[in-house]
Parts: structure tokens; sequence; C-alpha cells
């Protein structure tokens, strides 16, 4: 039932609309030429996956405290998945965000971007969580796109096969499948900002060259170790220099987001750091949080 309002009241309101309308329309091309707003990327960075189901009241201890539970991470990954969440891959960050150098595809415009990065290739990505991908992907028609920073010095050893560490294979079938987003970590995961010169190029391009053989007839264009996670988040200048000659850009691990909106250096993209003492809806509550950024914040 609609209220009842005086005659003098409706006639102004219908005699003030097309003003009010115009005036609505200047403000918001206004707002669109001079604030353009750009929604942050929250970045997230884990290591391993751990199966909380046998023992919830269990706390981890290290070196496991840096990994994440797989229960928690399927309720996460499902919302994330509801609220219209777009997965980014390296790529896709350095062409539509830090490079601007495309445009992003119709399928992608109005959905928020986040990227889900998991570093030093443990092996329960492969066991704990690619079925849990493959399982959403059935459910809700999305592929979850998940990025690897791995430490390649064990698949260099084919014959020995790591219970804790992704083999060749394992990071062949994901990538295969395409959830598995493949770059580089460094050989050893060395703290780059310690080595000599000599060292630091070992470790850059080694890393690159072992990668990409054990992903070459799946990669013709040469996708994979193209970006770079600093191991430990460390980097100096010379570290910074070493690694702008081989790859497009290079992580932190330093729990701060990127304002895409400003000028940035590609080769110091902030990531969150996530572990099992963050909740799915934490998490969520801590991306959705962020606000969109104007030009008027950059320095
Ligand atoms: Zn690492």
């Amino acid at each position: 039932m609609p209220t009842y309002q005086g005659n003098t009241t409706t006639a102004m309101t219908t005699q003030n609309f097309p003003f009010s309308l115009a005036l609505v329309s200047i403000i918001s091309l206004v707002a669109l030429n001079f604030r353009p707003i750009e929604p942050i990327v929250p970045i997230l960075g884990f290591h391993g996956i751990l199966d909380t189901k046998s023992n919830k009241t269990l706390s981890p201890l290290p070196p496991e405290e840096m990994h994440y539970s797989k229960q928690e991470l399927e309720k996460l990954l499902e919302s994330l998945i509801i609220n219209n969440y777009w997965f980014l891959s390296t790529e896709d960050l350095y062409n539509f965000k830090l490079t601007k150098s495309q445009k992003i595809p119709a399928e992608y415009r109005g959905k928020k971007p986040i990227m889900l990065t998991f570093d030093d290739g443990y092996k329960s990505v492969h066991t704990k969580l690619l079925p849990i991908l493959s399982k959403l992907e059935i459910k809700y028609g999305r592929k979850v796109k998940i990025v690897l920073f791995i430490n390649p010095s064990r698949l260099a050893q084919k014959a020995i096969s790591s219970k804790t560490h992704l083999s060749c294979q394992e990071i062949r079938e994901g990538l295969q499948k395409g959830f598995y987003d493949i770059q580089s970590h460094g050989l050893n995961h060395k703290d780059l900002t310690k080595l000599s010169r000599r060292e630091l190029v070992h470790e850059l391009l080694k890393s690159r060259s072992i990668l990409r053989r054990c992903t070459q007839d799946l990669d013709p264009e040469q996708k994979v170790a193209s970006h770079f996670a600093y191991p430990y988040g460390a980097y100096n200048k010379q570290v910074e220099l070493y690694v702008s000659r081989y790859y497009l850009s290079g992580y932190l691990y330093n729990d701060e987001t990127l304002n895409y909106t400003c000028k940035h250096n590609a080769y110091e993209i902030p990531r969150l750091i996530v572990n099992y003492t963050k909740s799915p809806k934490q998490i969520i509550k801590m991306v959705e949080n962020l606000a969109p950024i104007s030009n008027e914040a950059c320095q």
C-alpha cells in the first residue's frame, strides 16, 4: 500500500525530478573524471595446508604455524566465489593493474579482485588443496587460480621423491588443469640480501630454468617463472636490480596492500600474511574492509 503524501509535496517532487536527475548525473561525471576509483587487490600469502579435521583443538607448532587449515580454506574459497571474487594470476595483476597494458575483459568487470599465493612449494597444496579446487569448479563452474612461488632445488632430483615438497610431475598436473600459476621463489630459499652477486644471479637464473624445463611443453609462451617472490620478503636495491633483469615483477611478504591507482614499483608488491590464526570470517572482513582508493590518496 502506498503511503499518503500531500498534493504539494507530490507536485514538487515531480517538478524537481528532471533537475535532480541532471544534478546526480553531473556529480557522477565529475566524480568519474577527477577521482578514478579502483578496488584494492588483496594478495594473500599462504604456505602449506594442514588437515585439521582429526584434531581441531591442536594448535599447529613450528614449522606448521605458517600453514592453514584445509577445512577453513575450503570455507574461505567458497565464500570468495559466492561473493563474486576474481582470482588473479601474476600475469593478470601485471597486465591489468601494474602496467595497465591491457583492458580488463568484460567477464571480470564488476568482480572483486583478489590473489591467492602459496609459498615454498609444499606438497600439501597439491594433495589437500587441488582436490578442493576441482570440487569447487564442479560445484560453481568457477576456476580458482592459485599462485605457487616455488624453490625448485628439490625438483632437480627427480629420482628422490619428497614427502613434504612438490614434484615436477605434480606441478605439471596442476598447471595442465589450469589451477596453478607457477612462479619463482629462488633456487634454495636463501636470504638474497646476504649473497654475493654471483650467488644471487645463480639463485635467480637457475630457479627459472629448472621451473621452465619442468613445464616446457605445457608453457610455450614461458609464463612460468616470469614473476618472483623474495624469500623471507628480504630485498635491497641490489636484489631488486637483479630480479628486474630476469623477472617482470617482485613480491614482498610484509602484511601490506597496494594502491594500484598510484604509480607503483612492480618489484615491491606487498602481500598480506595469512596463517592458521586468521579465520575465514576474519579474512573476508579484512579484504572487504579495504576501501577503494582514489588518485587523491597518491603521494
Ligand atoms: Zn618462502
